[in-house]
């Protein structure tokens, strides 16, 4: 069977850093399926559609080319990597994401992605809706607190200087939105487990993660 390691969680928990590490100790592809909701997202702005406009995106959708390659991500060919990482895209990736349409399209990429190689994929459904049958599914936490102090630090290193108060705003109001939403919406799976990441360092939760896969000790 082809392995799929589920990570899920909220914004700033530690996903993108955790999931990129583990992928290439386990020798696996690296799926951010955050990335490809991002890549919509500039999509529907670069074409005008308001985020509400669900028939217009639908028709949208079967027009895109959303490849990713590592951590680079490529909308219609374009390198779009940098493009999806702003506040602006942060929000309007959290919208677009409440759409069936979306959701469907998305999801179905996603399993096609994972069908050709192992995967530790990262997103908020991968545990729940996606990959279901994973035996090894983590749902990583932390305050929004440091989870804003760590956009923080990611924003000052792409050069962008956003208020503390203002990203911890935008933190809460994308759990909100993304917890809330009626379609596949963020939560931990039943048989997932738990890692709060406030306080650990990058190591220490990658140790934990791998410990826990080779100790077999998935539920
Ligand atoms: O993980 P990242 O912050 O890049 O995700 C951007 C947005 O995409 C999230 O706020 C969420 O609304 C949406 N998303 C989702 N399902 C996923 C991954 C991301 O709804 N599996």
């Amino acid at each position: 069977m082809i392995p799929v390691i589920a990570i899920d969680g909220p914004a700033g928990a530690g996903k993108s850093t955790i999931a990129k590490l583990l992928a290439k100790r386990l020798g696996l592809q690296y799926l951010d399926t955050g990335a490809m909701y991002r890549a919509v997202a500039l999509a529907v702005k670069e074409a005008s559609i308001s985020p509400e406009d669900e028939a217009k995106i639908e028709r949208l959708l079967p027009t895109l080319t959303i490849d990713l390659d590592g951590e680079r991500v490529f909308l219609n060919g374009r390198d779009v990597s940098h493009l999806i990482r702003t506040p602006e895209i942060d929000l309007l990736a959290s919208a677009v994401s409440r759409l069936g349409a979306v959701r469907r399209y998305l999801t179905q990429l996603q399993r096609e992605f994972a069908s050709k190689k192992g995967v530790v994929a990262e997103g908020r459904d991968m545990g729940t809706v996606v990959f279901p049958d994973s035996p090894y599914k983590f749902f990583l936490t932390a305050t929004p607190e440091e989870r804003a102090k760590r956009r923080k630090k990611q924003l000052e290193m792409q050069g962008e200087n956003v208020l503390y108060e203002t990203i911890l705003k935008q933190i809460k109001k994308r759990d909100k939105q993304d917890s809330d939403r009626a379609i596949a919406p963020l939560r931990q799976a039943e048989d997932a487990q738990l890692i709060d990441t406030t306080g650990k360092t990058i190591d220490e939760i990658l140790d934990e993660i791998i410990r826990r896969i080779k100790s077999g000790q998935e539920k």
